[in-house]
């Protein structure tokens, strides 16, 4: 039989990093999984700089490095390891992953959500030179710049308007002429004056010479295509949290976030949840990494009883 663990971690982004440099400053000697992506969506951003603390900002990649040597200090143990199947029904909790078996008495969920993506060409090769799926992140670089965004919902038109202080135009890219945004949303997206709608329109294509400069449009209604300007394409056509693990073990909504309690327990005691997984709302490294703080602590006080 494997040793039981204290607690362990899924995940290894802002959320996981911290509730891992708390839990191992408690001499709980977490045991985190890092899972497919170290570091989480901060590892694929460029430039960030509004972490408070690094006011001349800081390489994406090099933030997470850091959150793992603090963590590491302190006696947190990374393993580059992706759990793929878990019990909890019982205690200690089981959790395999393609090397092993293991056992905690607590466990940390911060396996994260994943933007959505357009699957077009160009895209992946365009990530952090002119793709983005992040305006607070990244916004600020395209000032005076050709902006698209592509979705119709909330998300895409609330980051449209953030958008207008930075780009010279926003342009609204949506596949359907219905939008889902709310008719507050709606109303100021077209009143605003830097904002132009693109109705019944795909992205085809995002093309570039190291980084992006056209995009390939097709009309949805005409089929015909054409080639326009663009300095960045933020992508807002929705999260997907990283939860299949847990489905018919843990309660969530039906969009699949973990559904937590104000202290971050999920419906499972001894089980927490932290950052994106259960939060579709702020998204951002800082408040990922506040729920760190949170379950850890919560964790720590289940693990004293
Ligand atoms: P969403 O509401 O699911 O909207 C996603 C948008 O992306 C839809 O317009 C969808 O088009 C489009 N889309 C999906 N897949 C696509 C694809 N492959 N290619 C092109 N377009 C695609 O997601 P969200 O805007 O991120 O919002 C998520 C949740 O957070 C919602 O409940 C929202 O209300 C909430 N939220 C609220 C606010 C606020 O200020 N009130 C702000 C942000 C988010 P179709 O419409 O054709 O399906």
């Amino acid at each position: 039989m494997s040793t039981v663990e204290k607690l362990a971690i899924l995940g290894a982004g802002p959320a996981g990093l911290t509730a891992a440099i708390y839990a191992a400053r408690a001499f709980l000697a977490p045991l985190v999984f890092v899972g497919p992506s170290f570091g989480g969506q901060i590892a694929t951003t460029t430039e960030v700089e509004n972490f408070p603390g690094f006011p001349e900002g800081l390489q994406g990649p090099e933030l997470s490095e850091r959150m793992r040597t603090q963590a590491e200090r302190f006696g947190a143990r990374l393993i580059e390891e992706t759990i793929t199947r878990v019990d909890f029904s019982r205690r200690p909790f089981h959790l395999w992953s393609e090397a092993g078996e293991y056992q905690a008495q607590a466990v940390i969920i911060a396996t994260g959500a994943t933007p959505r993506k357009l699957g077009v060409p160009g895209e992946d090769a365009f990530i952090g030179r002119g793709v983005s799926y992040c305006a607070t992140c990244d916004g600020f670089f395209f000032r005076d710049k050709e902006i698209v965004v592509v979705g119709g919902g909330d998300s895409a038109f609330q980051e449209a308007l953030f958008l207008t202080k930075f780009g010279r135009r926003v342009r609204i890219v949506h596949r359907r002429d219905q939008f889902r945004a709310g008719a507050t949303l709606q109303k100021r997206v077209m009143e605003h004056p830097k904002i132009e709608l693109v109705r019944s329109t795909v992205v085809e294509r995002i093309l570039g010479n190291g980084k992006v400069e056209r995009l390939e449009l097709r009309s949805t209604q005409t089929e015909q295509r054409w080639t326009t300007e663009a300095d960045g394409v933020f992508i807002f056509i929705g999260h997907e949290p990283n939860t299949q693990l847990f489905r018919g073990q843990l309660a969530m909504t039906d969009d699949g976030y973990l559904i937590v309690d104000n202290r971050l327990h999920t419906s499972v005691e001894g089980v927490f949840a932290a950052g994106e997984v259960h939060d579709n709302w702020f998204r951002q490294a800082i408040t990922s990494a506040g729920f760190g703080c949170m379950a850890a602590m919560e964790a720590e006080k289940f693990l004293d009883h």
